[in-house]
């Protein structure tokens, strides 16, 4: 029996758990595993957190993306490679992606992460580019929502976003960590701003503002667990279960009921993923 008597239900649109259960070769789960992952999502369902999108990162997450969603019905596959693989990037790679997505369509929902970061010196932005301009072609031809990872390269992935504004139409910009004019713009093309654990950092002033000007219409929430946890266990393991302080800080923020921001953002959600 579940102890949790709210009457509001929580998505976390972006968590690891592949990374929560240090799993990164493929292969069947074995049974301590599939144990782990149900205590995660016991732990979350008693916060209300009822679907759980696992992201991949590279070929092997995004396969075993697949094989979460289909041994949890409450978790939905997001398939893609992260731009810090893009220093190995060959073709070869997106017909991986593309094969996945031929063989389980209707459990993958969207394609990602993918995207830019300049984070580190030794970047290799071209192959980026490249890498990222596939993945949003495959999410264009798949019909799939597009997740963008985008760290110290605004203007760079703006460029490219911008030239597919009009094919793509379900868009999250991940842990939202660009400008106030970046985030009017995608939010006006009807694409949704991630919102996770770094809202609550003393330091994010700017993030709060964006929140407060863009509004619960444009937002959906993410924990990005097992990275990223809130102000309250900050330098501990994230989980999903935390997607409920995100909302609580998100409601005191806006001045809001939690139920309010559970309902808008869950609806966000299943707009994005699975309309
Ligand atoms: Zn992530």
């Amino acid at each position: 029996m579940l102890s949790s008597h709210a009457n509001y239900q929580l998505v976390d649109t972006h968590c690891h758990i592949l990374h929560m259960i240090n799993k990164s070769t493929q292969g069947a789960f074995s049974s301590e595993e599939i144990q782990e992952i149900r205590k995660i999502l016991y732990q979350a369902e008693l916060k209300s957190v009822t679907s759980i999108f696992e992201i991949g990162t590279t070929k092997i997450e995004s396969m075993l993306s697949v094989e979460l969603a289909k041994i949890f019905p409450t978790i939905f596959s997001v398939i893609g490679i992260h731009p810090h693989e893009a220093k190995e990037y060959q073709k070869e790679d997106v017909i991986f992606l593309k094969n996945l997505l031929q063989q389980h369509h209707e459990k993958i929902v969207g394609i990602g992460e993918c995207g830019l970061d300049k984070h580190y010196p030794d970047h290799h932005l071209a192959a980026q580019k490249d890498l990222f301009k596939a993945q949003i072609e495959l999410a264009i031809q798949y019909n799939k929502a597009l997740v963008v990872h985008t760290r110290d390269a605004e203007d760079e992935t703006y460029e490219i976003l911008e030239q597919y504004k009009h094919q793509l139409k379900r868009v999250t910009i991940h842990c939202y960590s660009n400008s106030l004019a970046f985030a009017q713009k995608v939010t006006s093309w009807g694409w949704f701003l991630g919102i996770g654990g770094t809202v609550t950092y003393p330091k994010n002033n700017l993030l709060r503002e964006i929140v407060k000007t863009i509004g619960l219409n444009s937002l959906v929430l993410e924990t990005d667990a097992p990275f990223l946890p809130p102000q309250i266990i900050r330098g501990k393991q994230n989980s999903p279960e935390q997607i409920s302080t995100i909302a609580h800080y998100v409601a005191e923020l806006l001045d809001t009921a939690i139920e309010t921001v559970a309902t808008q953002t869950t609806h966000n959600a299943h707009q994005l993923f699975i309309p």
